[in-house]
């Protein structure tokens, strides 16, 4: 089994610098503008690009979580049905957490990006809570295989992968590093 270093944590920071200097770039400023991470790794990524945000800026962002138990996860998950219930036909199970976005420039923030199915499901789950003035995504890496008509706005690192391959993500408030490598299985 090959692990492949590729980015450390030097090539983390200067990434997520430079994702926050494109946020405010494009955004000419962050007014109106909400970031949300996903799940586990993309809500430390957001937590660390409101910081920078915040640097640059000189005034604080908000950041809040979204918790998208795709299709993938749900072997692990405790699912309503019980274990081996089928899978809901509308979809994945999403958790939201209360979240204002009404007019606002909502930046979505993930850890790894592949089909395109969890951002999608994201989003679905945004809009139920309002309507935005527009959508937004940001990933530390881009590893390819979409199956739908998702690209992201800003990315860390674009991962050319095989579907054999993996992105293993650590982020120092988890994992204890800040490290990304890839892995064949
Ligand atoms: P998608 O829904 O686009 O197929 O997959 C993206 C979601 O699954 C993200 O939340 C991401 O955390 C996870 N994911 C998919 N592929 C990988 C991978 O190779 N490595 C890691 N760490 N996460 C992945
Ligand atoms: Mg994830």
């Amino acid at each position: 089994e090959e692990h492949r270093i590729i980015m450390d944590e030097t090539a983390i920071r200067r990434a997520l610098t430079r994702i926050a200097h494109e946020i405010v770039e494009k955004n000419k400023g962050i007014d109106d503008c909400v970031l949300i991470g996903i799940r586990t790794r993309g809500i430390y990524l957001a937590e660390r690009l409101a910081e920078r945000i915040h640097e640059i800026e000189g005034r604080p962002v908000d950041v809040h979580e979204l918790d998208i138990t795709s299709y993938r996860d749900d072997r692990k998950a405790v699912k309503a049905g019980g274990e081996g219930a089928a899978p809901s036909q509308s979809g994945p199970d999403t958790i939201v957490k209360p979240t204002n976005v009404q007019d606002k420039r909502v930046i979505l923030f993930d850890d790894v990006l592949y089909t395109g199915r969890t951002i999608r499901a994201a989003m679905d789950a945004l809009m139920d809570c309002g309507r935005p003035q527009n959508i937004q995504l940001a990933v530390l890496v881009d590893r390819g295989h979409r199956e739908l008509p998702i690209r992201p706005d800003y990315v860390g690192k674009n991962v050319p992968t095989s579907k054999q391959e993996q992105i293993v993500v650590s982020l120092q408030e988890v994992d204890d590093e800040d490290q990304v490598t890839i892995i064949h299985q």
